[in-house]
């Protein structure tokens, strides 16, 4: 086990024995945990930050999970910053960094048993990506093992994996709460992505019309679920750079399309291709009078309407 060379640095635990020993000295009731795959932005040092700011302890874990990344995916080219990442959690207050390698979370190789992320990881991303979310939820699932904490963070930015891994804790009842965090945005829109940094100059500007028309779709809330569609569906039309791989406005639990007669909280989600670099986006939007952008769900454990589900 090392300690980062300013005294005041995270622990740093490579192997199960360090995490052990660091999550053993570690002290207070609230062990907050964020898990993330390396290459730490603003929207991860917001994670950090939240966590510090409401538990006792923060750990970080920094895993790129082989399992959740298919045979033509970018995990080979998928930036590692390690450095970097550590200066993050050391200035934002992390108390243990584990940043174990393969071999470390998947001892015995391949895991023969794994999570199933059930119909709710057919649907969207997970059409893209077969087998994501099964790979996704097995590694969160250990980590939570492993890092034995208490509350757990996550970004909206991910709203797929969000509702899967609070399925998960509700379903197989893991001890803990899962938080969500708004999405933290460039101050242009562009929501930060640690694959951003595939982008060019030219990607970048055609990247922003995903969020242009969340919000344009957010805009026309008040209208109903075709007006938001229609004005999202019109700024991605003006951009035929961006191959849409979706664009849903779906119930936050159930990922079912809304129906023109919904009132209440939607998600509106896109993703699509911008030169080789897959993105993804949402927004929360509260659909109807007084309808709009939301930061996050206001209940995001219930269940929608039985028509809905
Ligand atoms: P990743 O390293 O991409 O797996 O992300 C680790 C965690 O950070 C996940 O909970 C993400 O949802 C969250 N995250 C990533 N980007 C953002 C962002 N722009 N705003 C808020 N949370 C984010």
């Amino acid at each position: 086990m090392t300690s980062s060379p300013e005294t005041s640095g995270p622990v740093v635990a490579r192997t199960r024995d360090e995490l052990r020993a660091a999550r053993k000295a570690l002290t207070g009731n609230e062990i907050a945990v964020v898990m993330t795959m390396g290459a730490l932005h603003d929207g991860h040092a917001t994670l950090i930050r939240q966590a510090r700011a409401s538990a006792d302890r923060v750990i970080v874990t920094i895993f790129l999970n082989p399992l959740q990344f298919g045979p033509r995916e970018d995990l080979s080219r998928y930036p590692r910053t390690f450095d970097a990442d550590l200066e993050i959690c050391t200035e934002f207050g992390a108390d243990v960094v584990f940043a174990p390698t393969p071999d470390v979370i998947y001892q015995d190789g391949d895991p023969g048993v794994r999570l199933s992320a059930g119909p709710l990881g057919d649907v969207l991303e997970g059409q893209s990506r077969p087998g994501h979310f099964d790979g996704m939820l097995t590694v969160v699932a250990k980590l939570m093992h492993l890092t034995g904490g208490s509350a757990f963070y996550f970004g909206q930015k991910d709203a797929q994996q969000l509702l899967l891994i609070r399925r998960m804790v509700r379903d197989l009842d893991f001890p803990g709460r899962v938080i969500s965090v708004p999405t933290v945005r460039e101050s242009d829109g562009l929501a930060m992505s640690s694959r951003n940094m595939y982008l060019t100059d030219s990607d970048r500007e055609v990247a922003l019309s995903l969020s242009r028309a969340l919000k344009a779709g957010a805009a026309a809330a008040t209208e109903g679920p075709s007006a938001v569609r229609r004005a999202a569906r019109a700024v991605l039309v003006a951009e035929p750079l961006v191959l849409v791989d979706y664009l849903v406005l779906v119930h936050p639990t159930t990922l079912k399309d809304v129906p023109e007669w919904y009132r209440g909280e939607a998600l509106l989600a896109v993703a699509g291709k911008v030169g080789t670099t897959r993105l993804i986006d949402n927004l929360p939007v509260l659909v109807g009078p007084g309808g709009g952008a939301l930061q996050v769900f206001s209940n995001p454990d219930q269940l929608g309407p039985a028509e809905l589900r």
